[in-house]
Formats: C-alpha cells, structure tokens, sequence
C-alpha cells in the first residue's frame, strides 16, 4: 500500500445487546488513515496509482461533486504518490468553495467546473478522447472509482480482517467497496451493504459489472434515513450515543447510517447467535463539517 496502514484499529462495540445475544461487533478504523481522505476511496484508487506510476503518467483526473470524498482523497493521494490530479466537479464554479474542495486544491489538485449536462455526457463517455491535450497522460479513474480495478483495491481490506469473522459491513455508495469485499473475503464470509441512497434498484448490475460475478451480498435497505446526505434526529442523536458509548465518531452521510443499521438488524435478530461481525470504518468525518456548530459533541 502507498499508505500508512499501521494506524488502523480494530475497535470493539460494547452494548447489553450484544452481551445478550452473544455477537460480536467490531469496527475496523480504515478512518484512522488520514483524517480527511476517506479510508475505502484510498483502497479503491490502490491500482489506478500503482498503474499510472508505472506506465509514467502525470497523474489521476477523475469526477465529483462539491462535497465528494472521492475527489479529496484523490488530491490526497497523488500528492503523497508524487503524481498530479485534476478534479473535474459537477456544476459551475461557485462563489465560495466548498471545504471540500478548497482542501482538494490545498493538496495541490486543479479544479475543473463542469456544467451538470456537460458532467454527465463526459462522465458517461468515460475516455479521454475528448479531453484537452493537457490531460493526455492522465490516467482517467470513475466517479468513486467504479471500475474493477477500484473494486480490486478495495479487495485488499479484507486483508486486514480476522479469519473468523462471519460477517463483514459496508456503507454502500457506488458499490465499488462492496464488490471489493466480495471479491476479497473468504467463501464463508457474509458480505452485507448498507445502501445510503433511496431505492437503488441496479445493485445487482453494478456487481455483476464490477466482479462479474453474481451478488451474493446481504442488503439492509431500509437505513437511508430519507436518502443521500439526508438526515433526521435520530440518526444525529444515535451518531451521539454511539460516540459517549464507544468514543467513535461516524460521519452522517455513510458509516452512521451503516452502524445504525447493524446494531438495529442484530436486535431484530438478523444475525444469529455467535456472529463475529466486522464493520467498515470508511472514514467522511470531513463531511460532518456541513453541519451546524453544536449538532455533535464530537
Ligand atoms: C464513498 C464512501 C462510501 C461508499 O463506498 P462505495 O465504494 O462507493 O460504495 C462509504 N463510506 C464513505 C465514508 C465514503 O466516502
């Protein structure tokens, strides 16, 4: 890995329930890595850095939004690479930049606004022919590395999951992470996602383009809290209590919605007895940034 992973902890959730009904819940801190770069974006963009590097590009372009974790960890990760990013954002250049995306510029990544019509046609196009000549040795990586190879980086979590875990959880966006824990685990392992959008139907096509094989991960589809980046009390008060209980902070958009979902699935019994689940910390915590002051005591 281009990466310091000897930060990441293995973190235990303690609660009666648990105790109760003998499951084991651990977090796996992939957002000890960096603080603002998002532990699983860095997995997924593994090979597109180890491939550029290799085959001497200048660097990583890829696409987001204003607030996409996947754009900062990209700028993150080329600078400490030694390469060079372009970040091509959706919609027009705003009067004042988003943290997000001034820490993008701040670790040296060029911003380019597109127009939402002109993002998606490109994104869909998803080559280079139409790119300017400046951006010629610029390996092109996917809106949140969704490509098999982000699904191969991502692969390389399961590395640091105990053998006898019998379940391991993700948040789920792209499903590039997912693909990867697919792909990564071990036969007996139970894959489970956590999807944060609202009635995604293509599950299954992602992870059939992704692995090429059939999904065979279990869904908890009913934790979107409204859907993206949406949020109710509850979900800013569990974000609290999980904090006092176990000193992990989760961020609103992704891992609060997947530990809730968890911790609420094992007290309706859809984990049995002796289960030894591993969730993944995926990191956002710079995304909490967009709420307001005092909403969290963390
Ligand atoms: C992007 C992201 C995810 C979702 O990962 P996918 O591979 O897109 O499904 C989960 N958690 C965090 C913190 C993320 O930034």
């Amino acid at each position: 890995m281009l990466f310091d992973t000897a930060k990441i902890s293995v973190d235990i959730v303690e609660n009666d329930c648990l105790i109760r009904k003998n499951i084991s819940v651990s977090v796996l801190r992939l957002d000890k890595i960096h603080p603002v770069a998002s532990g699983n974006k860095l997995f997924k963009l593994h090979y597109f850095l180890q491939d550029a590097l290799a085959s001497s590009q200048q660097g990583l372009v890829t696409f987001g939004g204003a607030y996409s974790n996947h754009l900062l960890a990209t700028a993150f990760a080329c600078t400490a690479a030694g390469l060079k990013s372009i970040g091509l954002v959706r919609g027009e250049k705003p009067d004042k930049l988003s943290p997000t995306l001034q820490a993008c510029i701040q670790y040296g990544m060029k911003l380019h606004f597109l127009s939402r019509a002109e993002y998606s046609n490109r994104q869909a196009d998803n080559s280079m022919n139409q790119f300017q000549e400046e951006w010629k040795n610029f390996t092109l990586v996917p809106e949140g590395g969704y490509h098999a190879k982000g699904a191969a980086g991502a692969a390389l979590i399961t590395q640091l999951i105990e053998e006898d875990t019998t379940h391991i959880c993700t948040a789920l966006g792209t499903a590039t992470t997912l693909a990867g824990l697919m792909k990564g685990a071990k036969k007996k392992q139970q894959i489970v996602g956590v999807p944060v959008l609202k009635g995604m139907t293509d599950i299954d096509k992602r992870i059939a383009y992704l692995t090429g094989t059939p999904n065979t991960a279990t869904l908890l589809n009913d934790y979107h809290f409204g859907g993206y980046a949406k949020k109710t009390p509850a979900l800013l008060h569990f974000m609290n209590t999980f904090y006092e209980e176990n000193n992990i902070p989760t961020d609103f958009v992704y891992t609060a919605k997947m530990m809730f979902a968890v911790l609420d699935s094992v007290e309706k019994n859809v984990f049995p007895e002796g289960s030894k689940i591993v969730c993944l910390h995926t990191g956002g915590l710079q995304g909490n940034s967009s709420l307001r002051a005092g909403t969290l005591i963390f």
